[in-house]
């Protein structure tokens, strides 16, 4: 009988666990997680909403993605039948973000726990210091376990107060890409006024780098005491860590599809003041008023100076991680390290905001699961 461990007890090991278990009904299947619960990330997510899907799947929403491609496609092809057989039912909102028909992320949790606790997968809670490979793959925690294949899912660095789940790796000579933060409020230079600070205005989003658009996206943005946040921020946080390093400019248009005609004819008609009152809230008013050009112009291009993404703590997601140049893509195990597979946000792979994570979460454990023989 073989034995398999999955190490970290969030969605790519439960998902994998899962699959293989079907798969493989005589194998003894573990999952280890460190905390006294499994999936904590699925309560949280999506503001207990646990938004898990996206009906626009696609390798253009993540770092790397053209090489995860196939992987997403798998799972793609295959998830109905897949959330269908746990008993999960879903929904998209017009945005294309999927949710469960509950809207709870509770229901996520229960269903996933449940089919894992069904097919018997064991469930131990024990924290893995140390991995060694040769000539058998054995974990040290409180306990010490041998296996025959280890799947890592051990997560990223996000979030976290306590960072130590790359350290494992170092001890394998696994290089790894240094972690930075995704999907995460960005700092600018400019100072925000403090009767800015928790406001929220509606507009476009323009990110530009080096003075070119590079992409743009219709939302909320929400001033902070430093910088700048809401979800079209967020997915600029993760498109500077896929351009590089650069001077990035984002701008906000909040003409609200008003001309420049419309605008000059209001201004002459009502002065500067009024022409903005029903246009953009109190705060925002003041704001642009206090600023030197012209009133087209600052609507048009109401401009923030990129200084750094908030810190891992404060973000959703990491970039960085396993590189993928370390693992065989075919099957996502490790070229150093043959029965070692790796997956989800341990990996250098990070999607934007709207379910594409745990998408690639459930995508990468479905996957391991049916690679494993
Ligand atoms: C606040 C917040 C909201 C989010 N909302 C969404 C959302 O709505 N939609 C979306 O797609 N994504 C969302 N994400 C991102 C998403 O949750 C993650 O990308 C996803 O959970 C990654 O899954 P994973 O299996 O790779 O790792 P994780 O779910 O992070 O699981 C890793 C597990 O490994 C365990 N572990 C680590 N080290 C050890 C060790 N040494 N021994 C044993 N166990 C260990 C950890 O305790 C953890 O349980 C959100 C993230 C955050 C922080």
């Amino acid at each position: 009988m073989k034995k398999v461990i999955c190490l970290g007890g969030g969605i790519t090991s439960l998902i994998a666990a899962i699959t293989l278990k079907r798969r493989h009904k005589d194998y003894l299947i573990t999952v280890i997680e460190k905390d006294n619960e499994c999936l904590k990330r699925i309560k949280i997510s999506g503001n207990g909403r646990c938004n898990f899907t996206n009906k626009n799947i696609s390798s253009i929403h993540y770092s790397n993605g053209e090489y995860i491609n196939h992987i997403l496609s798998f799972f793609n092809k295959e998830k109905d039948e897949f959330y269908k057989s746990i008993g999960l039912l879903y929904y998209y909102d017009d945005e294309g973000r999927g949710y469960p028909l509950s809207d709870s992320s509770r229901s996520v949790w229960t269903l996933i726990m449940d089919e894992a606790k069904r097919l018997g997968v064991n469930i131990v809670y024990d924290e893995i210091r140390h991995i060694e490979y040769h000539p058998n793959i054995i974990l040290k925690g409180n306990n010490i376990y041998q296996t025959d294949y280890l799947i890592l899912g051990l997560g990223g660095q996000s979030y976290l107060y306590k960072r130590d789940n790359y350290a494992l790796l170092d001890e394998l000579k696994i290089p790894l890409k240094e972690a930075k933060s995704s999907l995460c409020p960005i700092i600018v230079e400019e100072k925000i006024p403090a009767y800015l600070v928790g406001k929220r205005v509606k507009c476009v989003v323009n990110l530009l780098k080096n003075n070119q658009t590079v992409y743009q996206e219709q939302g909320e943005v929400l001033f902070k005491k430093d910088g700048l946040s809401g979800i079209c921020i967020f997915n600029i946080s993760a498109k500077i860590n896929r351009l590089g390093k650069a001077k990035y400019i984002i701008s906000l248009d909040l003409t609200r599809g008003l001309t420049f005609e419309d605008i000059s004819l209001r201004e002459k008609e009502y002065g500067k003041e009024k022409a903005l009152t029903s246009l953009v809230n109190e705060e925002v008013k003041t704001y642009i008023l206090s600023l030197k050009e012209d009133l087209y112009s600052i609507l048009k291009h109401l401009s923030f100076t990129y200084k750094d993404n908030y810190p891992l703590k404060e973000s959703q997601v990491t970039n960085g991680g396993i590189p993928l140049g370390e693992i065989n893509l075919n099957d996502l195990s490790l070229k150093k390290y043959p029965k070692i597979y790796a997956g989800g946000e341990l990996i250098d792979v990070d999607g934007d905001c709207g379910g594409f994570n745990i998408f690639f979460a459930f995508a990468s454990g479905y996957f391991i699961g049916n690679k494993i023989d």
